[in-house]
């Protein structure tokens, strides 16, 4: 069954013999023979074999060697390597059956397009790092990458064999990374037909619809074109030229692109006219000049759009593309976009890079701009931070886009993609110039770092070594590589801010004889509303958080709110606790407890009896409970005489540390005759009163007299008393006592 059939050998023969007479630059004997020696081995090592399809596996191979020549335009050892290009991966020959036969150049080709052969069969992230790899071997041979490309067109022209679920799974491929390939390497006519083919099995239905409407409008587009043209066609003939008008065909895949994208109806990007004029170059004329004739020959009669001139022929697109555009209006009232373009030139607008090698020697061109671009996909590459999978994204960014020229302020071009601002260039210019860069000149017109620039645009970076990249930065930039640079500046940033952060936080704990610890973080992280520590430490060293309200947070959620911030201590001080005579006198004299601040541990064996209330600077003691805390009562307190009394040997001596941080609970009540704008002196003194904070007030008045009582945040009893001094003084206040009993 799988022995081929007299019509298949013929059709074979038929196929191989075409592919020959078609071949370019295969005329020595040399290269015939080794092209019919790699026929040969092709064919019998693939003996047997079929495709999906059913059809001889031989015929593809010659398929694919037949678009490398005629549509790309390489030579004879492509050729021999589309022949033999799956070979070694699905049949039993190996790389060194190929050497031996070939040498080693067709050997490496073969190799580099087994390995990167299934490429895109694994998960994501493999593909972007087998990606990376296959890209890294684009300088070796650029053929590698050109051979995969027509082979992946062959595939996608005959994919409607494989089964839908295969076919929407290789469409994906092309759309998402074959087309930009081939876009980046100036094969337009190839991207064109890999993305309309893509649709078209991705979206049967869209794809049959377009295609219907556009048929529909052919004539009516004839028409259009045929009106614009007819001015154009005796004046260019006049003046000697051989050429050729055509109305330049949207794409299915780019008119689909667009009306997703921008959001346009079918007909108005359809009647969009685009014309191209493909001359015959005169000898001994530049062609540069001949582009700029034609120019002034259409706009003789048409009226050009000064904005929409791009001069490709000045400056060559990176890809090597080469053309005049200009935009007139047309005869209908609408604009129209015509590409003035040579024959060398459109043959490399349309078959890319390896068309322009084969002018080369027909005067300018080489392949600077190939170059240009690969050192910059090297740059990526090698930056040892960039996520395979990012860079693929970011790649991929970069391929969509189309460029933008500009100049540096001597004059040197950059091309970047469209939509590059003055910070994307910053990055293009030097990592660092883009890390301190604070504005830019354009054309010497002060604008931000998110400015957008123009093809012609002369930028200056302006910067600061106080500068630093941030994160919003990640907003204004569009390339790759100034995408990974403020990635990477922000990281190590933020690593120094962290860094910074945390040794303040540290500082400020310490203030309060505090260290971090779990219990505070889970405190601080919802106070602050950050999630982790790190972030923390990163807003508090960047000054974000600035921990004047720390004290306030970690009291707050603190279930017994002001007992909780302080703990006895003890201390072997030899010394009798030097409180004046009214103090309690210790039984156990020598030792007493300190009272000090613990914002740390909610779990303090120790709190502040409610009889009494007392606050730093009264005189205390402890009193020592059956679960071993200590309960902090006044000296004077009668609770605490009746227990000192009954009670002497859970007595523990206490004594409060001195320090003035933290705000303490206290209560004061007031009587006086009610006169207009009491509150308001009250509330007046007390505000006034720096070391106190107002809680809650709470005063009624009837019959003229006010009473009632405010509760107040105090440090001591030296500020509690200064207080109640001021307010005494108060026309109208008639007494302001302090309240030992407080109940909340
Ligand atoms: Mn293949």
């Amino acid at each position: 069954m799988n022995v081929l059939t007299k019509p298949e050998e013929e059709l074979i023969q038929k196929e191989f013999e075409n592919l020959i007479l078609n071949c370019t630059h295969c005329e020595s004997k040399t290269d015939q023979r080794l092209i019919r020696k790699a026929f040969r081995l092709a064919k019998e090592a693939h003996d047997g074999m079929r495709r999906k399809s059913g059809e001889p596996y031989i015929l593809h191979p010659i398929a694919v060697a037949k678009i490398v020549t005629t549509e790309i335009g390489l030579g004879a050892k492509a050729v021999i390597c589309a022949i033999l290009h799956d070979v070694v991966e699905d049949t039993d020959y190996t790389i060194e059956d190929i050497e031996n036969h070939f040498g080693k150049k067709v050997a490496s080709i073969i190799d580099g397009l087994t390995k990167i052969s299934d490429v895109f069969d694994n998960k994501s992230s493999l593909q972007a790092e087998n990606f990376r790899k296959m890209l890294l071997t684009l300088s070796d041979d650029v053929r590698v990458i050109l051979i995969k490309l027509a082979d992946r067109l062959h595939n996608m022209r005959t994919l409607s064999s494989m089964p839908p679920n295969k076919q929407i799974k290789i469409s994906g491929e092309t759309t998402y990374l074959y087309a930009p390939l081939a876009h980046r390497l100036g094969l337009y006519a190839i991207k064109t037909e890999l993305e309309d083919l893509s649709l078209k099995y991705r979206y049967p239905k869209v794809y049959q619809d377009l295609v219907s409407r556009i048929t529909d409008n052919e004539k009516k587009r004839a028409h259009m074109i045929n009106s614009f043209a007819l001015p154009l066609i005796d004046k260019l003939e006049n003046e000697g030229y051989d050429f050729d008008i055509t109305g330049r065909p949207k794409s299915i895949y780019s008119t689909w692109n667009k009306m997703q994208t921008k959001n346009i109806p079918f007909e108005e990007i359809y009647d969009l006219l685009a014309i191209r004029i493909v001359f015959e170059g005169l000898e001994d004329v530049p062609e540069k000049t001949q582009c700029w004739n034609i120019y002034s020959i259409i706009t003789d009669t048409y009226k050009p759009k000064p904005d929409r001139i791009r001069d490709w022929v000045s400056t060559p697109k990176a890809n090597g593309y080469e053309a005049l555009h200009v935009t007139v209006m047309g005869p209908e009232g609408k604009w129209v976009e015509v590409q003035i373009r040579s024959r060398r030139m459109d043959e490399i607008a349309e078959r890319g890079f390896a068309a322009h090698w084969m002018y080369k020697q027909a005067g300018k061109g080489s392949s600077e701009g190939l170059d240009g671009w690969i050192k910059k996909i090297r740059e990526l590459l090698e930056n040892p931070d960039s996520n395979a999978l990012e860079f693929l994204d970011d790649f991929k960014l970069n391929l969509f886009a189309s460029e933008i020229l500009v100049f540096t302020p001597k004059g040197h071009i950059k091309s970047l993609p469209k939509q590059a601002t003055a910070l994307d260039f910053a990055y293009e210019i030097h990592t660092e110039v883009g890390n301190r860069a604070i504005g830019a000149k354009i054309n010497h017109k002060l604008v931000s770092l998110n400015h957008i620039l123009y093809s012609g645009d002369q930028v200056e970076i302006l910067t600061s070594d106080s500068q630093r990249a941030s994160r919003e930065w990640l907003y204004y930039v569009t390339t790759a590589k100034a995408k990974s640079a403020i990635k990477a500046a922000i990281k190590a940033e933020n690593k120094d801010r962290i860094q910074k952060g945390k040794k303040l936080l540290e500082d400020k704990l310490n203030e309060y004889n505090l260290k971090p610890s779990g219990r505070i973080f889970k405190k601080l992280l919802p106070a602050y509303d950050v999630r982790t520590k790190d972030h923390l430490y990163s807003k508090i060293g960047t000054g974000i958080i600035t921990l004047e309200d720390l004290k306030k947070i970690l009291r707050k959620n603190t279930k017994n709110k002001w007992i909780r911030y302080w703990e006895l201590q003890f201390t072997s001080s030899s010394k009798k606790p030097s409180t004046d005579k009214k103090s309690f006198d210790p039984a156990y004299s020598g030792a007493h407890f300190m009272i000090r601040e613990n914002l740390d541990d909610t779990e303090a064996e120790f709190s502040i009896a409610k009889c009494c209330n007392p606050i730093p600077g009264d005189d205390v003691i402890g009193y020592r409970n059956q679960d071993g805390s200590v309960v902090i009562h006044k000296g004077k307190c009668p609770k605490a005489i009746k227990l000192m009394s009954s009670q002497g040997n859970r007595i523990v001596p206490a004594k409060w540390t001195t320090h003035k941080i933290l705000s303490y609970l206290s209560r004061i009540h007031l009587q006086g005759v009610d006169k207009f704008g009491m509150y308001n002196n009250i509330t007046t003194v007390i505000s006034k009163e720096l070391s106190v904070n107002m809680r809650n007030i709470n005063l009624v008045s009837h019959d003229g007299i006010f009473e009632g009582s405010i509760d107040l945040y105090v440090h001591n009893t030296k500020d509690l008393n200064n207080l109640i001094m001021n307010l005494i003084k108060i026309k109208g206040v008639d007494s302001v006592k302090r309240v030992e009993k407080i109940e909340d």
